[in-house]
């Protein structure tokens, strides 16, 4: 249930209410709005009095969250959430869309550089390349692990770019968030409990990609662990499901991006890449996300697709990033935005 305060409610009345909330055993999670205060309260609401929340000093009222997932819910939280990424201020879910983009793995210090580059250039936010890589098969290659973090470091301080990879493991968290803006969750990872957990005690973003079979509800929850944890800044990533359909690696629903808006006040970020598995339908994809309200673009572009060490196929060319920016900017600010 949520615990609606009056505009007017001061902080005695508001730690009164989180008082009461506790005294049955409930957990709170506060969402200070620019108008007022609510306070959502999870954990079994049954023993709940709520009478004598609801007649505390400056209650306006008690509501129920009907969805499964909590804080991540719209119900709680109507405001959209923002988060920084990088350090040029640049707010993700804000008015303006943030364009990510770089190699599947980092594959060495030349060429992410070449990339990094051409991405600062063209007007991205940030570079995203693994170091650890969640491979299919254990003989592909793997990453360059701490090493590519370090690469992936450099980028930053010569570009500026907000720095996007995964962690793949609880115990690899402490290292990737010494190195990395924003902490990549993988799809396959989306159900990792524990790992979720402990990044809910990291204070970074975190990148949370949808599972490749994970209904939305299945992927707010997975959130929901996240932020339960203590961690807010959560970025949701479309990147497209497992269907009967073969000839895409997997299918992108961007429906997904419209239903999410309306459900969850979390950034939304869409990779093409993935969804598609084919380079040649990352544009389209990409101003389709745009078009559909997507905050934020993650995109697999390599100086050498051919020669790539991983998602080569799916991978754009420079000069397919350098010429889709101009179209992105156009489909947003038709829409309002920008980019
Ligand atoms: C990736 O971003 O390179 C990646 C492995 O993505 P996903 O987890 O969506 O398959
Ligand atoms: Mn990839």
């Amino acid at each position: 249930m949520i615990v609606i305060m009056k505009p007017n409610a001061d902080e005695c009345q508001i730690q009164h209410v989180i008082d009461l909330v506790r005294e049955y055993g409930l957990k709170e999670h506060i969402i200070v709005g620019t108008d007022r205060t609510v306070i959502a309260c999870i954990g079994d609401k049954r023993i709940v009095d709520k009478g004598a929340i609801e007649n505390a000093p400056n209650v306006e009222r008690i509501v129920p969250i009907l969805a499964p997932y909590k804080i991540a819910s719209r119900e709680v939280k109507t405001e959209r959430t923002t988060i920084k990424v990088g350090c040029e201020g640049f707010e993700l879910g804000g008015n303006k869309i943030g364009i990510i983009a770089g190699p599947c793995a980092v594959e060495g210090y030349e060429p992410l550089m070449k990339t990094a580059i051409v991405a600062a250039e063209v007007g991205c936010i940030g570079i995203r390349a693994g170091a650890f890589k969640p491979r299919t098969s254990p003989y592909s290659f793997q990453g360059m692990g701490l090493e590519g973090l370090k690469i992936l470091a450099q980028a930053r301080e010569q570009t500026s770019l907000a720095v996007i990879t995964e962690v793949v493991a609880v115990e690899q968290i402490d290292t990737v968030a010494e190195y990395a803006d924003v902490l990549q969750v993988g799809a396959r990872n989306m159900q990792h409990y524990p790992l979720l957990e402990a990044l809910g005690r990291v204070d970074k973003p975190v990148l949370l990609k949808r599972g490749m079979s994970a209904h939305l509800d299945e992927f707010l929850l997975a959130a929901e662990y996240i932020i339960d944890a203590g961690n807010d800044k959560v970025i949701l990533c479309e990147r497209g499901i497992r269907t009967f359909e073969n000839y895409v690696r997997n299918t992108l629903p961007l429906a997904a991006v419209a239903e999410l808006k309306d459900k969850t006040h979390l950034p939304i970020v869409v990779d093409p890449s993935h969804g598609t598995g084919h380079a040649h339908l990352v544009p389209a994809m990409c101003r389709a996300a745009v078009a559909a309200g997507a905050d934020g673009l993650l995109i697999e572009c390599h100086h050498d697709p051919e020669h790539a060490a991983s998602d080569g196929a799916q991978s754009i060319t420079h000069e397919t990033l350098s010429q889709l920016m101009p179209q992105l900017k156009a489909i947003a600010r038709a829409i309002g935005r920008d980019v």
